[in-house]
């Protein structure tokens, strides 16, 4: 299946010069949906995964059906101030701005094996904050899976040692 057929490309979104990847569109088809969830589940399924993370928001929407399906735990990263407990913070720069993120103190126990999931791998500086926090608790980076790979931005270059899976590449 060619996952790009599905995916809405928007023009100068949010800021000119962007060219938004809209997941949107894929997720309204419910068979390609879980078609996607479940490639990136397979890749998951052979690294012995305890816990999958994904930050907020798209991070959810592609985390929690593969930890589902997995049967593993999900863990949120949110943005600062928004998790209820104690936390451990990172801060990091965005395709378009800058951000802190957060996850609980007692959500990841030291060495268990974790992947990271996101829709989408721009230049990579929200999946190294996310590295950042879990490394920080201990967890160990088995895996990451994406959507989307732009990579164009380079962020793979940012990840060395890393075991990245992507649905879709742009170039
Ligand atoms: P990075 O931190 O530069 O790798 O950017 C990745 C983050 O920004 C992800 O959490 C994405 O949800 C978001 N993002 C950046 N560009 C796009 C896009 O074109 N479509 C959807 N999300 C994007």
């Amino acid at each position: 299946m060619d996952f790009k057929d599905y995916i809405t490309i928007i023009e100068d979104y949010p800021q000119e010069g962007i060219r938004f990847k809209d997941i949107t569109t894929l997720m309204q088809n419910g068979p390609v949906y879980k078609q996607a969830v479940d490639e990136m589940a397979a890749f998951a399924a052979d690294r012995r995964i305890d816990v999958v993370v994904g930050p907020e928001a798209r991070g959810f929407v592609v985390g929690c059906p593969i930890a589902y399906t997995l049967e593993k735990a999900f863990v949120p990263v949110r943005k600062k101030g928004k998790l209820p407990r104690e936390t451990v913070d990172a801060d990091y720069g965005l395709e378009y701005g800058e951000s802190s993120l957060s996850i609980h103190r007692d959500a990841i126990l030291p060495g268990q094996n974790v992947l990271i999931t996101d829709d989408l791998l721009a230049t990579g500086g929200t999946v190294n904050a996310t590295i950042q926090l879990v490394e920080e608790l201990g967890g160990n980076v088995a895996g990451m899976a994406f959507m989307i790979e732009l990579s164009y931005l380079n962020g793979r270059d940012n990840l060395n040692g890393y075991d990245i899976f992507s649905l879709v590449t742009f170039e």
